[in-house]
C-alpha cells in the first residue's frame, strides 16, 4: 500500500550516469580483454608445444640445509594440460643433489619428454582434469592438473564477448542508433530519449 503512494506520474526520470566512471570501467574492460586474448594466445602456443611432449615449466625450488629438506612448486604444460605440482621431500639420510641445489629460486624450464615417462596414471583422470593429493607416509606430492581446451575456452569467453558487443556497437553508431538500447538518435545525438545515456565518452 506503501509502494502506491511512492509512484510518481508524469515523465519517467532520466538515469545520471557518472561518465566519467563509465570511460574508466569501459578501460578497465577493454584491458582485462587484451589480458585474456593475450592469455588465450599463450593457452593455445602452450597446447600445441605440449602435443609434441614438450614440457614448459615454471619452477620453484628450494633447499633447505639446516632441516636437510627440499621443496619444489612448479606449473608444467605437458601433454594437453597445464599441471600445478608441489613436492615436499625430506632428504635426510641422503646428501642433496649438488645440480638441484644449484637451481635454487624461480626459473624457467624446457624439457623434451618421450610418451613412456608421462605419469599421469588413469585413476583421478577426468575429461584431461587430474588431480592427485598427497599420501602420508607413501607420496609427499600433489598435482592438479587442468586441459588446455579449458583454460582456453576459459580465456576466450570475455574476448569472443567483447568482440560481438562491439560489432553490435559499430553497427548501430553507423545506423546512427544508440549503441546501448538501439534507439534511433537522429533527432537527439548527444543524448538518447530512450535510455538517457550520454554519448560523449
Ligand atoms: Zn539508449
Amino acid at each position: 500500500m506503501g509502494a502506491s503512494s511512492m509512484l510518481t506520474t508524469g515523465e519517467a526520470p532520466v538515469p545520471r550516469y557518472n561518465v566519467g566512471m563509465r570511460c574508466l570501467l569501459r578501460i578497465l574492460f577493454a584491458i582485462a580483454t587484451v589480458i585474456c586474448l593475450l592469455l588465450a594466445i599463450g593457452t593455445a602456443t602452450l597446447w600445441v608445444r605440449s602435443k609434441d611432449l614438450l614440457c614448459d615449466g615454471l619452477v620453484h625450488y628450494r633447499f633447505d640445509r639446516a632441516k636437510r629438506s627440499d621443496t619444489q612448486v612448479s606449473i608444467d604444460s605437458l601433454d594437453g594440460r597445464v599441471a600445478f605440482h608441489w613436492l615436499t621431500r625430506d632428504r635426510s639420510g641422503t646428501m642433496p643433489d649438488k645440480r638441484e641445489e644449484a637451481l635454487g629460486g624461480l626459473y624457467l624450464t624446457k624439457q623434451q619428454f618421450p610418451r613412456s615417462v608421462i605419469s599421469y596414471d588413469s585413476f583421478g583422470m577426468w575429461l584431461g582434469f587430474y588431480l592427485r593429493l598427497p599420501v602420508p607416509r607413501q607420496s609427499e606430492s600433489g598435482v592438479v592438473a587442468v586441459p588446455h581446451w579449458f583454460l582456453f575456452l576459459l580465456f576466450s569467453l570475455l574476448p569472443v564477448f567483447s568482440l560481438r558487443s562491439g560489432l553490435l556497437i559499430l553497427r548501430r553508431r553507423r545506423l546512427r542508433l544508440c549503441p546501448t538500447c538501439g534507439y534511433n538518435l537522429r533527432a537527439s545525438p548527444d543524448r538518447c530519449p530512450e535510455c538517457g545515456q550520454l554519448h560523449t565518452c
